[in-house]
């Protein structure tokens, strides 16, 4: 079979590392980068890291609104699918590229597998929850990280295959967090020590583009006990600056600015981590698997096994609470949440079995 694969972000960067490299060796795919968010350095280093296939359509449409970023999407995707005429398209999470490239193949008539179908934070007001409620629904191929996930897509009646395969950041986290155990370079570059310091990202735009909440993110920054190495997200990076807050951060001893990372990199300091503050989905998991407790700044997760299993916390942006859950007693079991580290696997089994027709039974 013949698939296109719409990528963006640096999420679905490494959820690609894990699938794209085995999807090969049975199928033709073709990846398309939207250029979502970074510029040609970050999407160089996420390829070469993680062995990703270098994408063949480097689309490097940019920043904007959320409307204008998925209407250049489609008006650049249609083009793309018409002369490639794949089998089917996948795509993965909930960014605009996600949308963007279900919303293009569905117009085409073109089959959709999404990876990481049925997440929901049930809060309506992100737009990554309008992309992900809207894919799933759009899909005839809903792979699933997790139980959870299914019964969200049972309940709404979605009417695409279920799969369950696991969570395909498990595989490529398996792959490279032994190895991030004995890299010190970046802990030494932060001038930090192993435990001794919490690792943090921030880009939510629930969180950054208000003024009064980004103030009250610096202020929960600010108050850290420890050193705390932050990685800029380019969106955080520039509405810190509009507010006049990033030279605020950056007066502060403890406070590590870093310019993004690469996963090898930001995997290292993760490890090490005493504590993972973070607004991100994805990195809330790969603390959880690495057995580093979590602080969620987010009041809602769809990731909510991990907060059901005690490592991980929902804070939003209170700093008091912050403060208190990075000293709270940790639980001695990690259950295995999301799978065995195997998800590429039945994710290309099931793509498989969108090629012959037949279909497994019914997940949930
Ligand atoms: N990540 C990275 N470098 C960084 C920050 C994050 O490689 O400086 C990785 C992280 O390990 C995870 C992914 O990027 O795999 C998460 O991306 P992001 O937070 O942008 O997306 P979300 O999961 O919130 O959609």
């Amino acid at each position: 079979m013949r698939f296109v694969t719409v990528i963006g972000n640096r999420p679905q960067f490494v959820k690609a590392a894990a699938v794209s490299r085995i999807l090969r060796e049975h199928h033709e795919e073709l990846l398309v980068n939207t250029g979502q968010h970074y510029d040609d350095e970050l999407s160089t280093i996420f390829v070469t890291e993680l062995g990703i296939p270098r994408p063949e359509h480097e689309l490097r449409l940019g920043t904007g609104t959320n409307t204008a970023q998925t209407a250049r999407m489609l008006t650049a995707l249609e083009p793309i699918l018409a002369a490639e005429r794949p089998d089917a398209l996948l795509v993965y999470g909930d960014t605009n590229s996600t949308l963007a490239g279900a919303l293009a193949a569905a117009q085409a008539g073109i089959p959709i597998a999404h990876v990481e179908a049925g997440m929901r934070s049930f809060d309506r007001c992100m737009p990554e929850e309008l992309n992900r409620v809207l894919t799933d629904h759009m899909s005839q191929l809903l792979l699933c990280s997790s139980d959870t996930a299914v019964e969200n897509l049972v309940r709404e009646h979605a009417v695409g295959e279920r799969v369950m395969v696991g969570d395909v950041m498990v595989d490529v986290a398996h792959m490279f967090q032994p190895r991030a155990l004995g890299d010190d370079a970046p802990l030494r570059d932060a001038g930090v020590e192993p435990g001794g310091y919490v690792l943090v990202t921030a880009h939510r735009a629930g969180n950054v583009d208000d003024p009064v909440r980004l103030r009250a993110l610096v202020d929960l920054l600010l108050a850290l006990p420890m050193p705390a190495v932050l990685p800029l997200h380019p969106r955080t990076g520039a509405r810190l600056d509009a507010a006049g807050l990033l030279d605020t951060l950056q007066a502060a001893d403890h406070i590590r600015l870093t310019p993004p990372l690469g996963y090898l990199a930001f995997t290292a300091l993760l490890v090490r981590a005493r504590a993972m503050l973070t607004d991100s989905g994805g990195v809330q998991k790969e603390a959880y698997l690495a057995g580093v407790p979590c602080v969620t700044l987010r009041d809602t997760t769809e990731w909510v096994e991990t907060v059901d299993s005690g490592w991980n916390v929902l804070v939003d942006l209170d700093r008091d609470a912050a403060l208190a859950a990075l000293d709270r007693t940790m639980p001695s079991a990690r259950p295995e949440l999301y799978g065995d580290g195997h998800a590429a696997d039945r994710v290309v089994a099931a793509l498989d079995r969108l090629g012959t027709g037949s279909s497994a039974p019914h997940a949930g």
